[in-house]
């Protein structure tokens, strides 16, 4: 049984600020992670990621590792690689959760474990996830270089895409039998200059090439999807934590503190709110630690 003061499940961006700022606080600190991040996709890609400050444009798993260099620099670390299960309130009110063939018995835990995208069944269309097929504008719209710009629907969610995209390019909206606009909806993409196809979808080709079933191949400078998004572990559901619908799917619901509703449990990133992005994931895990450290001493 190994016994820590704070134990951080999931050691990407939320993680790794979480354990930073506790680190600093000079408190010991065990990081638990299973290596599989987001945005993985984007690196087998050779693309980057984009939009938080000082590294835009880097790789997502240049960053990771620069993050985790500067935190292993702090004595008080510990790094353990591997994926956290059996999570439960023990008895003594302490957190308990295994890792392979060791139980780890923490005070307080902090949950950065992320989320998993499930994409919608169009042929081709997983394939280029990261590099020419993406979900957020913010991060990988401007690469559309003002172009010709596919969505393909797979929820109501396309419809907030239609009318979005148009400041990045010139949208198409595959609806693709997924999803039907009303009229004020047609209207509204109309109004915005985003054309709608109904024929649907064959398969994707090239970079961003959309096939037909009427033989029509439109190309694309890139593809935006709605993945439906799932909690990448079930710890937070072991444990009994709240979560929320979201727009994409479930997170972990937690207070503004990034306290969840089991005591002494924390949660941050994309686990923890409706939609993320790495900015977002450091800001949640710098205050789920400083939540975390203040419910030691009052
Ligand atoms: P993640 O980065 O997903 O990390 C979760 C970590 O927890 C992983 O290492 C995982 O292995 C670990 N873990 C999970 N369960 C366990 C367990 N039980 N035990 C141990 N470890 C566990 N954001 C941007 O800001 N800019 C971009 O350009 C950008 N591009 C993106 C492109 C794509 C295609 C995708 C899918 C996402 C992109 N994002 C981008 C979003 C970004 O990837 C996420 O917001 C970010 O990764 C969230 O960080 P996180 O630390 O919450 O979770
Ligand atoms: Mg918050």
């Amino acid at each position: 049984m190994k016994h820590v003061d704070f134990a951080v499940i999931g050691g990407s961006y939320a993680g790794l600020s979480a354990a930073l700022q506790l680190a600093r606080a000079r408190r010991q600190v065990l990081v638990v992670d299973a290596g599989v991040r987001r945005n993985r996709c984007v690196d087998e890609a050779g693309e980057t990621s984009h939009g938080f400050l000082t590294q835009d444009g880097r790789a997502p798993a240049e960053i990771a590792a620069v993050a985790k260099q500067q935190l292993l620099a702090y004595g008080t670390v510990q790094w353990m690689e591997g994926l956290a299960d059996e999570a439960h309130v023990a008895a003594d009110g302490r957190l308990a959760f295994r890792v392979g063939e060791t139980t780890v018995s923490a005070g307080r835990l902090i949950l950065a474990t992320g989320v998993r995208d499930e994409l919608p069944p169009v042929p081709g269309l997983a394939e280029r996830w990261g590099r020419s097929v993406f979900h957020c504008p913010y991060c990988h719209g401007h690469e559309m270089n003002a172009g010709p710009i596919g969505i393909v629907a797979s929820s109501p969610l396309a419809q907030h895409h239609g009318l979005m995209l148009a400041d990045w390019g010139t949208p198409t909206l595959f609806l693709n039998g997924a999803f039907a606009p009303d009229n004020d909806e047609l209207a509204a993409l109309q109004r915005r200059g985003t054309r709608v196809e109904t024929t649907p979808i064959d398969r994707i080709e090239g970079h961003a090439d959309v096939l037909l079933k009427d033989g029509r191949r439109l190309v694309m400078n890139g593809l935006f999807a709605q993945p439906r998004t799932h909690l990448a572990s079930p710890i937070a559901q072991q444990l009994g934590c709240a979560l929320e619908e979201g727009p994409t799917g479930p997170f972990i619901r937690v207070d503004p503190g990034q306290a969840t509703s089991v005591t002494h449990v924390f949660a941050c990133g994309d686990a923890a709110r409706a939609a993320g992005n790495v900015t977002l994931a450091v800001a949640d895990g710098a205050m789920a630690a400083f939540g975390a450290h203040r419910s030691t001493m009052f």
